[in-house]
């Protein structure tokens, strides 16, 4: 991703910000899109990895369609000219003045995560004299193999409709006049690595379709989700392999004729193709550690102190030096979490170097915060 020329090119704007390669963007994109055509498959972008609008456009532009998780990222879905008939809205907790706003906004799906949200859909449907589409997200009890922050399918998690509370589902959906139910949705958690999970999930929603199927509902949509992981150590072998994971859906998935499977995929379509570029600003050696300070923290990259994430730490201003000293690299945060990484080996590194934090276009500049009341953050953008 970096060379001494494009180095030279970020060296000129201020630091901290996002660096964006969108040409890496788009050929993520091209790739997942012709994996999934394969079989007919429907890809929705999970829009909270990341709503940068230049990263957006270009996804947009590929015709996905996008997975919101908040009444604000639909109405940002809408503005930049996503398909309406390609957005669908899951979160535990909607609030009434986003369903409402949903539903005059008339997207293609709820994503309904519990009984008591049905009710309340269908009432406020009804109040507008509306019939709007519903999938019920089942939280299926499947161990996504990841970090335990991460992980959302499990009887613990407080996502979706457990599979003991299903009788009563479909006959609050029988009763509910104003709502078409038309499929299923699962997504088990985050960073999924191991591609043994997406079986165990297969083989679970084959069992729930069947069991609506059984009860005389039509499962016309089998959502599963999104979650596929990205490799943080090596960053440069940047495009995940979408095609052994498609293919996974077509082997152990038992579709219908007739049926739909769609997917929400975040991380793996945008997490490599941006950079968080920073300077150091500070080299402390100390008795039992060195310290780096940079000037960007966990204010602008959150990820590290949230759930002691990995990402790949580079000094751009000694890129082909040899590593020859361990350092603390952490952010100028009062926090002691505010840390990027312990005992990280980089060339000496001196004030004013360019420090690049890899892997950050997912679940990076969307986190930005304010705290210690911090600047905005900035983005820059390479072709
Ligand atoms: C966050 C989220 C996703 C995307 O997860 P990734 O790990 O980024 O692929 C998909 N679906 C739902 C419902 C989500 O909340």
């Amino acid at each position: 991703m970096f060379s001494n020329k494009n180095i030279n090119q970020l060296a000129q704007s201020e630091t901290p910000f996002y660096y964006y390669d969108l040409a890496l963007l788009q050929e993520t994109l091209s790739n997942c899109a012709e994996a999934a055509n394969v079989y007919n498959f429907h890809v929705h972008y999970a829009m909270k990895a990341n709503f940068n609008s230049g990263v957006l456009k270009k996804i947009k532009e590929t015709g996905f369609g996008a997975d919101c998780v908040s009444g604000g990222e639909v109405s940002r879905a809408i503005e930049l000219g996503f398909d309406k008939g390609k957005i669908v809205f899951a979160g535990v907790g909607k609030s009434d003045k986003e369903i409402i706003a949903a539903l005059d906004l008339d997207i293609f799906c709820f994503n309904v995560e519990s009984i008591q949200e049905l009710d309340v859909i269908n009432e406020l449907a009804r109040g507008k004299g509306k019939k709007t589409k519903v999938a019920i997200r089942i939280n299926p009890n499947v161990d996504a193999h990841t970090h335990h922050n991460i992980t959302t399918g499990l009887d613990e998690n407080k996502f979706g409709i457990n599979s003991w509370d299903l009788p009563e589902c479909i006959d609050t959906l029988k009763k509910c006049e104003n709502l078409e139910f038309i499929g299923i949705h699962f997504h088990i958690g985050s960073q999924i690595t191991n591609l043994d999970v997406y079986k165990n999930l297969c083989i679970r929603v084959n069992e729930f379709a069947t069991w609506f199927e059984e009860k005389g509902f039509i499962v016309k949509i089998l959502n599963v989700g999104g979650g596929l992981g990205i490799d943080y150590h090596n960053p440069d072998h940047q495009i995940p392999d979408f095609k052994s994971y498609f293919k996974i859906f077509d082997e152990f998935l038992e579709k219908r004729p007739s049926q739909e499977v769609h997917f929400e995929l975040g991380r793996a379509l945008v997490g490599q193709c941006s950079s968080l570029i920073s300077k150091v600003l500070y080299v402390k050696n100390g008795k039992k550690k060195n310290f780096i300070i940079l000037d960007a923290g966990m204010t602008e990259l959150m990820r590290p102190a949230l759930y002691q994430a990995y990402h790949k730490i580079q000094n751009l201003s000694k890129l082909d030096a040899p590593v020859s000293l361990k350092y603390d690299v952490v952010g100028p945060i009062c926090e002691s979490t505010d840390c990027f990484g312990k005992e990280v080996e980089l060339p000496e590194t001196l004030r004013g170097d360019l420090i690049a934090l890899r892997s950050t276009g997912a679940y990076g500049e969307v986190m930005a915060s304010h705290y210690n009341l911090r600047n905005e953050i900035r983005s820059v953008y390479s072709e």
